[in-house]
């Protein structure tokens, strides 16, 4: 399906075997011609992007720039196939370009970080089984240009910005048309899900273990102080009340810290057991998020000083301070 916003942007989506079922790309038809994300690495996903370029009369050859709003196999996963097919340059943030290369050796510190927030061996390697799986649908990104926050995207006729917003994944990037007064937010803003920061393993040496879901909340207030009116995110649908969504999703975070510390009320628990109590029967990729999710919202109330930490043997529990 293909939506077009203003006079030259192109929503095209693409299938995903995963339950959001679509990915969205942009094409923004003005030279440089730029695909904002490309989708994941399958037959489907190609075909359909080569059917919708080709319906706008243009094809895969015709691209001349890509932009990855972050290191997630359903936003960069076709890039590099694309890349070798149209000459076109791939920018990405540093920080996700790193992940994306060094993937296949970050299982092993992925696996430990699970075990240690309590999730049993065998949901862990199911678990890290199912990313190493996924994971065959993207190319490896060989060449990229580097994005920091700030970065200007020149266009013939307009500039975007480039807005670091670190969270669900450490190395996100939104783009910022300020005189469309609109913001392409990747995975940082969706309409109808409460974006998950992703357990990440610290990039570098941080007051919180787990970081994700305090940068993710901060990054929330750099795009609130953004003049914007138009989200076009990586799934779904537009967003036409940036600041609506926002406080929505700040008002969820502050109740499901409530929700965190009544579930420790009575007595120490592992990240895992937390997320059992939110999400029960979920299956085992999920798992990975519901940890991400509880995890992120124990460092908070530990910075606060409503929670503490004791690690016993190789496990982490949590409890009520004092
Ligand atoms: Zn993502
Ligand atoms: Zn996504």
């Amino acid at each position: 399906m293909i939506q077009k916003f203003f006079d030259n942007i192109y929503k095209i989506e693409l299938p995903i075997p995963f339950p959001m079922k679509t990915t969205n790309v942009f094409l923004i038809d003005e030279r440089p011609r730029t695909l904002v994300d490309t989708g994941i690495k399958t037959d489907a996903s190609f075909e359909e992007l080569q059917k919708a370029l080709e319906h706008l009369g243009f094809s895969i050859s015709s691209i001349e720039r890509i932009l990855i709003t972050h290191g997630h196999i359903d936003h960069y996963g076709q890039a590099q196939k694309i890349s070798s097919l149209s000459g076109a340059p791939i920018y990405i943030h540093p920080k996700d370009y790193g992940k994306i290369r060094s993937i296949i050796h970050s299982f092993g510190s992925l696996k430990s970080i699970l075990l240690r927030n309590g999730v049993p061996e065998t949901l862990v390697n199911q678990a890290i089984r199912f990313i190493e799986s996924a994971q065959k649908m993207a190319d490896s990104l060989s060449e990229a240009f580097f994005l920091e926050d700030g970065d200007s995207i020149p266009f013939a006729s307009m500039t975007w910005k480039t807005i670091h917003c670190p969270g669900h994944s450490s190395g996100l990037v939104c783009f910022h048309w300020p005189e469309g007064k609109t913001l392409f937010t990747g995975d940082h803003l969706l309409k109808d899900i409460t974006p998950n920061p992703v357990l990440n393993i610290p990039d570098n040496p941080s007051p919180l273990r787990y970081p994700g879901l305090k940068e993710y909340l901060s990054s929330l207030q750099k795009v609130e102080g953004l003049e914007i009116n138009l989200l076009l995110p990586g799934h779904g649908e537009e967003v036409h009340d940036p600041q609506g969504l926002i406080r929505k999703i700040l008002t969820h975070h502050q109740e499901r810290m409530n929700q965190v510390l009544s579930l420790l009320s009575p007595g120490e628990k592992t990240p895992y057991e937390i997320a059992m109590d939110l999400f029960p029967g979920v299956p085992p990729f999920e798992i990975f998020l519901g940890v991400s999710e509880a995890v992120g919202h124990l460092e908070i109330l530990r910075e606060a000083g409503r929670v503490r930490v004791k690690e016993k043997g190789t496990k982490d529990f949590y409890s009520l301070e004092g």
